[in-house]
Parts: C-alpha cells; sequence; structure tokens
C-alpha cells in the first residue's frame, strides 16, 4: 500500500470497512486502474467496459474490419484477429484480481465511435479486409445511425452479430481456465429491455463456455447477468430475473432514458433546471431518487421476487456518490462499484449510510 494510502487515512478507511455492510466495486478496464483500485481497497471490479479495450490502437482496425463487414464469415474473420488480445487483456485483469469478483461487460459501443472516418483509416481498414475503400464507404454510410445511443447497441450487437459476443466470452472462458486463482467471472449483457434478449445471449455465453471446458478439459463457476438500465428491463425484472443471475444498474442510461435527457447534451439546460429547482442536483451526478430511484427499487423487489438471492449493484457514475450510496443501502444492493479514485469515498460513503440506517 502507498504510504499516502496508510496511516491516518487506512485507519479512517478500516473504521469505514468495519461498519458498512455494502461492498465496494470499482469499474476498470485496464490492468492499471484495476492495481489502482485494489490499493484503493476494492473488492473487485463491478464493470469492465470492454468496448474500451477495443480503441486500443492496434485494434481498432480489425474492430473496424468487424463492424464494416457486410457477413459473418467477415465478422470472423476479424474477429479471429481479436480473439488472442482479448483473451490476453482478461487475464492481466483477472490476474490482478486476483479471485476477486470480476463483472465484465459485452460489447456496448455506441456504434458511430467505431466507424473510420479519415481517409487513412478507410485505407488501413480496406487493406486488412481486402476490399475497396469506396465499398467500405458505402457500408459505413449505410451504418450510419441518427440516434446512435438509442441504436444498435448494447445487446443489439449480440443479437444481430452472436459471433462478436461469441469470440468475447470465449475470451473470458479461455483466460479463466488458464489461472489458477481466477475470479467467478460474472458475464453481464448490456441495454437488455426484454427477457428474450437475455435469453439468447446468455445461450451464447453458455455455449462459448462449454465449448472452452470441452477443448481445455477445465470447467470454472460463472454468472450471467444483466445491466439494468432501460424502464422496460427495469418493470419486466422479474422475468429478466428467471434467466439473469445478477442485475447491475446502470444509472448513467437508466437516467437518460428515464428522464428522456441526452447524458451527452444535458448540459446545456441542467444548470438551468437545478437553479429553477426542477431537480435538486444534476441528476447524472446524484441519483434522481423519486424517479429513476423507484424504477431500482420496483426491479429490486421484483428481481428478489423471482431469484431471492440476485445479486445487486450499481455501475453508472452514481456508485460514487455519497447521497446515491445512501441510497443503495437503503434499497439494499449488495455493492456498489465507483471509478478508482471515488473507492474511498464509496467506502465512506458506506459506512456513514450503514450508520444512518442503524
Ligand atoms: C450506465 O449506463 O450506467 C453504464 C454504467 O454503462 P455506460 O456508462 O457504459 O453506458
Ligand atoms: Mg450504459
Amino acid at each position: 500500500v502507498q504510504p499516502e494510502l496508510a496511516g491516518d487515512f487506512g485507519t479512517l478507511m478500516e473504521w469505514a470497512d468495519g461498519v458498512r455492510r455494502l461492498k465496494v466495486r470499482a469499474n476498470a478496464e485496464t490492468p492499471l486502474d484495476a492495481k489502482t483500485a485494489r490499493e484503493f481497497g476494492a473488492e473487485g471490479i463491478g464493470l469492465c467496459r470492454t468496448e474500451h479495450m477495443f480503441f486500443d490502437a492496434a485494434r481498432i482496425t480489425a474492430v473496424r474490419q468487424m463492424i464494416l463487414a457486410e457477413d459473418e464469415k467477415g465478422r470472423r474473420a476479424a474477429l479471429d484477429k481479436l480473439l488472442p488480445e482479448q483473451r490476453s487483456d482478461f487475464v492481466e485483469i483477472f490476474e490482478v484480481m486476483a479471485g476477486l469478483p470480476v463483472t465484465i461487460r459485452l460489447l456496448d459501443p455506441p456504434l458511430h465511435e467505431f466507424l473510420p472516418h479519415e481517409e487513412a483509416e478507410f485505407a488501413e481498414v480496406a487493406a486488412a479486409a481486402g476490399v475497396e475503400v469506396d465499398y467500405l464507404k458505402r457500408r459505413a454510410a449505410e451504418l450510419h445511425e441518427f440516434n446512435p445511443m438509442l441504436g444498435h447497441r448494447g445487446c443489439r450487437l449480440g443479437v444481430t452479430y452472436p459471433e462478436i459476443y461469441e469470440m468475447q466470452a470465449r475470451a473470458i472462458f479461455e483466460a479463466a481456465v488458464s489461472l489458477a486463482d481466477a475470479p467467478i467471472p460474472e458475464v453481464m449483457i448490456p441495454l437488455v429491455a426484454t427477457k428474450r434478449e437475455l435469453d439468447l445471449m446468455k445461450a451464447v455465453v453458455d455455449k462459448a463456455a462449454e465449448a472452452v471446458f470441452a477443448e481445455t478439459g477445465k470447467r470454472v463457476d460463472y454468472l450471467v447477468g444483466t445491466m439494468i438500465e432501460l424502464p422496460r428491463a427495469a418493470l419486466r425484472a422479474g422475468e429478466i430475473a428467471e434467466v439473469g443471475e445478477f442485475f447491475s444498474f446502470g444509472t448513467n442510461d437508466l437516467t437518460q432514458t428515464a428522464l428522456g435527457v441526452s447524458r451527452d447534451d444535458a448540459a446545456r439546460f441542467l444548470q438551468t433546471y437545478v437553479e429553477q429547482g426542477i431537480y435538486a442536483k444534476d441528476p447524472f451526478v446524484s441519483l434522481d431518487v423519486e424517479g429513476v430511484g423507484e424504477l431500482i427499487e420496483i426491479a429490486a423487489e421484483r428481481g428478489r421476487k423471482t431469484r431471492p438471492d440476485i445479486k445487486l449493484g450499481i455501475c453508472g457514475e452514481h456508485g460514487g456518490d455519497p447521497a446515491s450510496i445512501a441510497f443503495c443501502e437503503k434499497v439494499g444492493l449488495d455493492y456498489v462499484s465507483a471509478s478508482p479514485y471515488r473507492v474511498p469515498i464509496a467506502r465512506l460513503a458506506a459506512a456513514q449510510a450503514a450508520l444512518a440506517k442503524a
């Protein structure tokens, strides 16, 4: 532990840990972030956003090749290039987290973030895929979306291109069986609205797991669960919990979709809204307890009714906000997940929330 994390600070954190009930995890997708999170006391990873791994300069061309491919064969050619790197991503993170829980969210990019824009980028993808630049430009134009945040992202990508999630699941299980002290992977499906979506995606994950177990002669335990980040998912949590073994509340998207406010454009008017008392605080920073919070309470109650031991957490930005953490304690979530540098605040806030409840 670094010196500044010991001493009085360390003592305070020990006191907090002695009274808090909520577990505190971190949002991390690089080994460095995972190490930082552990030094700050994270008890696992609550959200590993795999799309961030795909932005890596060395693999973005293969990612673009995959997205722009017209058919499964073309996508698989690109995915074969990505598999070894994705496997080592997970090996590194599992090693840092040594046995602690790690929730890996399958790909959830707004698609436009992956499309090439520069001439040189198109040329690189064309060379990698063995196709013409003009063809790729036509494909990119076809893939244009007017509202990518409500578009072809999250599990919608997995439903239309299951081979992407299959590759990621294979990478997760190949990494897990290769390690002596692997965590129990928690495979998380993003942007689920219906039970059927989760059914289909869980089947893809289970099939990849069984294939890896058969090939290697080793097995690991794992969970498959879902983000709850759409109001429909919160309302239908009872049936979604028939499939999902855990829920993680994605309160960034849940706030965006419940309030109908774009998380990327809210800055223009939210300050006035707060000044006018329409919202007490910026709802993307501090949970809108009355609206979004009620959806969380409904989902927790309905999910638990179906599956009493369902694991419940939060991984939106609110997971590091003290007032929101107090709400999570009230609802009885199992853990909060915050960015690494907010883990100590979350530990303290969780302790304060437990004391207040007592
Ligand atoms: C969320 O929506 O709250 C979430 C954690 O996912 P992301 O921010 O990656 O959309
Ligand atoms: Mg989200």
